[in-house]
């Protein structure tokens, strides 16, 4: 059963001293390498629920699933994922507490410099963020989509995961200054028209027009809303 191989596999990542760099190919060589499409969909379920169960492997499960969805070449994710979206959400915020945890493990005691672990630690939660956003595109989840918006000044599209304007349902604003135009949420971007008047506001101001950064922000925002 590929569940009880997953779940096997996964446990046997607790003796990371011993893995080789080929230990995730390894395990797709030989549980995912010519599957059919039939075969894959379950297989996907099964990951999901492993997942929840597992979110440690978070980075396992990422590379596993993207090679199911390879071999399946499909834009779907079964229904599973979709009830698990708000868990599915919460293992992606804790990216970066998920992949300090691990590196710091990794190399205790190993005496390398703290400096090296931090840009180990950097990039690694660079590495995931990114799996997790290549293994959802173009599928039928939106949360990514929904998450980005949440995160997002609705004026000149600045967006960071610490930021909320608009709190975590989207619904009532907190009154959050935007770091990057300044604008003020459920102030300046309280209705359409606002929104609208404020962005052709800071598309005019000095700060904007200083760095094409500003105007990237803005088009991938929207863009990105689409
Ligand atoms: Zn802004």
């Amino acid at each position: 059963m590929f569940k009880e191989e997953l779940i096997k596999f996964l446990l046997s990542t607790e003796n990371f001293k011993e893995l080789d760099e080929w230990y995730i190919s390894d395990f797709d060589d030989k549980h995912v390498h010519g599957i059919s499409y039939e075969q894959g969909y379950p297989m996907l379920t099964d990951c999901c629920e492993v997942w929840m169960q597992y979110p440690q492997n978070t980075f396992e499960l990422i590379n596993i699933m993207s090679s199911i969805r390879n071999m399946m070449s499909t834009n779907t994710f079964p229904e599973i994922f979709i009830e698990n979206k708000e868990n599915i959400l919460t293992i992606y915020c804790d990216t970066e507490n998920r992949v300090r945890t691990l590196i710091n493990r990794v190399y205790e005691g190993e005496g390398i410099e703290p400096q090296l672990i931090q840009r180990f630690i950097a990039s690694g939660i660079e590495d995931e963020k990114l799996m997790f956003s290549e293994l959802f595109y173009r599928s039928n989840i939106d949360w990514f989509k929904v998450n980005r918006e949440l995160h997002s000044c609705k004026i000149c599209g600045y967006y960071d995961e610490e930021f909320l304007p608009w709190g975590l349902d989207g619904e009532f604003p907190l009154y959050e200054i935007c770091p990057c135009c300044g604008a003020e949420s459920g102030y300046e971007d309280f209705t359409l028209e606002s929104i609208i008047h404020n962005r052709d506001k800071w598309t005019k101001s000095p700060k904007f027009n200083s760095d094409e950064k500003y105007k990237k922000q803005l088009v991938n925002y929207i863009e990105y809303l689409k």
